[in-house]
């Protein structure tokens, strides 16, 4: 038997109970895990919602888009017993249960093994969340960011994906300004790197002019929405903005004058189905370029009867850094 907090449809609305199941109850896979710590990112708290957010279309349903803990068994010759695993994407947690739960039954291509130098509770701090920041990160240098380009802004920095950007660019020596609506995380984000704080009311307003003055050498942007569109008017002559979230709306209401004019970059990342060389490589990145005492001052301690409360605090942006949860 094992624990799980399982969503079940009651009427119109999904309520998370805390169940025991048995092995029986977990979906297909050739890898099962015994999972050690699991994570909230902002799709876990609509995933968490009442109607599950669009993102989970069968209940009952096991949430967590990601989770990190040992092979129990497996019948793919690149596991065995014993391992230890990190997965994040492949659409766990939304088609497929997740890992807010002591085990979880997945597919061998979905895993990826634990980096050497973290552990299973670093590697759910770094999570989806930091995950998908290091590939923006990527993303950025590969379209020619380097530090000496000039300043990079990282919106909703205080949040999930924002706070480990801020973290792995300061480590690579960017000079890091961090948009926030929450003015008393200025410590925690100078903490963190950030050499500035700029207020979320600053970039707030929706674009007047098509071009500001250039002030971006490159971004992370977690926000979306109007937030977005002013910043690609700000954006320098061919820097890039790697488009990561919609936590301030998915309209994108902006102008195509700094495409053509400033020749700037809209960079998508997706971080759900990232081949896994690439997974591997971002992971590995994160060893590197993250330092763990930045990490571990992002880290909010949670177990599996906190969810629905968190699931609710972060899709109003009331969740500051990570949140890391033991299963057990
Ligand atoms: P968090 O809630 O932890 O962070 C989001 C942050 O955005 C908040 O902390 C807040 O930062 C800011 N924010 C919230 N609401 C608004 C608003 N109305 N206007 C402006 N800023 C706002 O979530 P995550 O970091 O986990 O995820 C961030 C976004 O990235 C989400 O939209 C998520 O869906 C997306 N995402 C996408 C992935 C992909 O593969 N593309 C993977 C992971 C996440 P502050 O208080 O500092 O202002």
């Amino acid at each position: 038997m094992f624990r799980a907090l399982v969503l079940e449809k009651e009427g119109d609305a999904a309520v998370a109970r805390l169940r025991e199941l048995d092995e029986s109850a977990l979906p297909p896979g050739d890898v099962t895990v015994a999972v050690e710590y699991s994570t909230l990112n902002y799709k876990d708290g609509l995933a968490l919602s009442p109607n599950g957010g669009g993102i989970v279309r069968s209940w009952p349903h096991v949430a967590g888009i990601d989770f990190a803990g040992t092979v129990e068994a497996s019948d793919d010759p690149r596991y065995r017993p014993g391992d230890r695993v990190v997965l994040t994407g492949w659409r766990v947690g939304e088609a497929h249960w997740g890992g807010y739960a002591q085990k979880a039954r997945v597919r061998a291509d979905w895993l990826v093994p634990l980096p050497e130098g973290l552990t299973t509770r670093q590697a759910m701090a770094v999570g989806t969340a930091g995950f998908t920041a290091m590939l923006a990160v990527m993303a950025l240098e590969e379209h020619g960011l380097t530090p000496d380009k000039g300043e990079v802004l990282v919106t909703g920095a205080a949040g999930g994906v924002g706070s480990v950007a801020v973290a792995i660019l300061a480590r690579l020596g960017y000079r890091v300004a961090a948009v926030t609506g929450r003015p008393e995380t200025e410590g925690y984000l100078k903490g963190l790197g950030a050499a500035r704080i700029v207020a979320r009311e600053e970039l707030a307003e929706t674009v007047k002019r098509p071009l500001e003055s250039e002030t971006w050498a490159g971004c992370v942007d977690a926000v979306g929405g109007a937030m977005l569109a002013r910043v690609l008017g700000q954006m320098k002559h061919g820097a890039s903005v790697a488009a990561v979230g919609l936590a301030g709306g998915a309209a994108l209401p902006a102008s195509v004058i700094p495409f053509l004019l400033r020749g700037v970059n809209l960079l998508g990342i997706d971080s759900v189905p990232v081949p896994y060389e690439r997974r591997v490589r971002a992971w590995g990145r994160i060893v590197t370029d993250l330092p763990m005492e930045k990490l571990e001052a992002m880290v909010r301690p949670a177990v599996l009867a906190d969810l629905p409360a968190l699931g609710a605090a972060i899709l109003k942006g009331g969740v500051q850094g990570r949140v890391v949860v033991d299963v057990n």
